[in-house]
């Protein structure tokens, strides 16, 4: 099961009901209540993929398109224009523009990976 599978449905059933607006506390109460066996997933992505993050961007950061500034990841973001959940967005440090991804960290992680392999 992905993780952004586990997240949409949670997002679903305690969002979409206005029972919270936040992610991580609608996360927390699918873990609780519903998930099943094999949609228990950590509430927090771990520590040790966000530490191997960190150490990749150190190589490789990509770079905005717009400004060449440098982007910074956000993890479990929510759009401020239409309320959906992503498990990514690039930030620019300098024009401030966001780019929303589909993309879990662990992915993210292995492009940065193999972009510095090149
Ligand atoms: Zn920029």
């Amino acid at each position: 099961m992905q993780r952004s599978e586990v997240i949409q449905k949670a997002r679903k059933k305690y969002i979409g009901s206005g029972i919270t607006n936040n992610i991580t506390e609608a996360l927390r109460m699918y873990l609780e209540k519903d998930a099943t066996e094999e949609e228990q997933i950590p509430l927090f992505i771990s520590a040790p993929v966000e530490y191997a993050i960190k150490r990749e961007l150190k190589l490789v950061r990509p770079v905005c398109d717009e400004c060449e500034g440098e982007l910074f990841m956000q993890i479990e973001i929510v759009s401020l224009t239409s309320g959906e959940h992503f498990p990514t967005a690039w930030i620019c440090k300098t024009c401030n523009k966001i780019e929303y991804s589909n993309k879990t960290p662990e992915q993210w992680l292995e492009i940065l990976k193999n972009e510095n392999r090149e």
